[in-house]
Order: structure tokens, then sequence, then C-alpha cells
């Protein structure tokens, strides 16, 4: 059986003292899904140490270098959030492909180099509205995971969690109904193969405590990948608690 996860993806948000009281006012009673909370860079620590004292969730990078270290101005290695605390870490959100340019291809060396050291990828994909008005979606997210399975055995998906997010969806209060994204989830699990049902498959985009049972509710969906909603530590707790 697969365990449900809950994803907090702070993106560009934050500051220590919004850290500080987020744990202060975060109460996971009754929680019974795995939790990761996924800090900007310079948090990571201090999530690590809110995690190591209060428990039930791990920590996770938002992005990493393909590189393992050197001249690369500006960039965070896969060891460096090991040694941060993180355990998981988020590869080819959506805004890392869009506004910075991030091909399959640079995704799929992220993904290795992330297993490579030891974190659990949560690789995004995902189609555009464009993109799904051409009926294009299973093409889009078949070939975004092909990009990965070319570089990786097959077994190695099993310490990977895949987060379908639609794109049109992600903080834009659009969900995609629980049948429309059950559809991609049954799909992107049949790509898996032979160990599609030992992999965790996320949904993401404006999930929210009152869409958040009718989607986990879906065969398919075994979590979700929450953005906005994450800020918010009442409103994060009753996702969690929802899954
Ligand atoms: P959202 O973001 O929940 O704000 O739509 C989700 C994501 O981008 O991971």
């Amino acid at each position: 059986m697969r365990k449900p996860l809950v994803a907090a993806n702070w993106k560009m948000n934050g500051s220590r003292e919004f850290a500080e009281r987020f744990f202060t006012d975060l109460n996971l009673e009754g929680v019974t899904s795995g939790v990761v909370v996924c800090p900007p860079f310079p948090y990571l620590s201090l999530v690590a140490q809110e995690a190591e004292e209060k428990g039930g969730f791990a920590v996770g990078g938002q992005d990493l270098s393909q590189e393992p270290s050197g001249a690369f101005t500006g960039e965070i290695s896969a060891s460096m959030l090991l040694d941060s605390g993180a355990r998981y870490v988020i590869v080819g959100h959506s805004e890392r492909r869009s506004f910075y340019s991030e091909t399959s291809e640079l995704v799929a060396k992220k993904f290795f180099a992330a297993q490579a050291a030891g974190l659990i990828p949560i690789l995004c994909i995902g189609e555009t509205l464009e993109e799904r008005e051409q009926g294009r979606t299973l093409e889009v997210v078949a070939t975004q995971m092909q990009a990965v399975s070319e570089v990786i055995d097959t077994d190695a998906w099993k310490r990977a969690v895949v987060a379908y997010e639609p794109v049109w969806a992600i903080g834009t209060g659009k969900t995609a109904t629980p049948e429309e994204a059950q559809s991609v989830h049954e799909f992107i699990r049949a790509q898996l193969g032979q160990v599609g049902d030992e992999v965790q498959i996320l949904y993401g985009g404006s999930v929210k405590s009152a869409n958040a049972s009718a989607l986990f509710a879906q065969a398919d969906i075994d979590g979700a990948l929450v953005g906005g909603a994450s800020l918010d530590a009442k409103e994060f707790a009753a996702i969690c608690r929802a899954a």
C-alpha cells in the first residue's frame, strides 16, 4: 500500500519570523500521511531543526544543481541539501521550466543527481492550458517522464515521487476536477509499468482544504504538492489531515 504524502512548497515566500510562527502554529495531530516542508534555501536548517524537535514531517529543497560541486555561482548541490537536513527535493517545477528555461533533459539530470546523493526527488510534470486545449496532455506528461526514464533504471522510480501539476491550475484558483486529475494520474501510473503501484503520485495546483478530500478520494491520487495554501499552518494541517 502506498502511504499518502503531502508536501508544502513555500516557493520564494516567508522569512525567519514567518517560519518560526508557522511551526508554532502547525498542529499535525491526527495526521497519518507523510508530510514534507520545502522552504527557501536559507531556511532549510531552521526547518530541519524544527523537524527534529517537533517530528511528524521531513524537509525538502525546492531545486538543486545537476552538478556535484565546483564553479557554479549561486547553485546548491544535492549533498548541500542533505547536509542541511533535507530528505526530498522538488525537481522540474513548472516555474523552473518556464521562468528559468529548464528543459526536460536538465530536469532529468537534476533528478539523477538528487538520487545519486540519496535525496528523494519530487518530479513535477504537467501541461499548459494551451497544450490541454490541443488535447496534448498525455503526450506532454509522457514526454516529461520519458526524459527521466532515459537516465535512470526502472527501479529508481521507487525512490522518487511524481507530482502531476497542470500548469493552468497552479496559483490560479482553478483546480482540475478530481476526475480530470484521476485520469492523468492513472495514465502516469501506467507509464511507470511494473513499479507503478509503488510510486506516490501527488496532485498539485490550487489544492486547499476545501477540495483536498475529493482529490484524495481518487484511486491514483496519493497526496498533494501544495503552494499557496501551505503558507497557512492551519490550512496546511487540514490538507494533511484529509490525506
Ligand atoms: P498552488 O501551487 O498550490 O499555489 O497552486 C502548487 C505548486 O506550484 O506546487
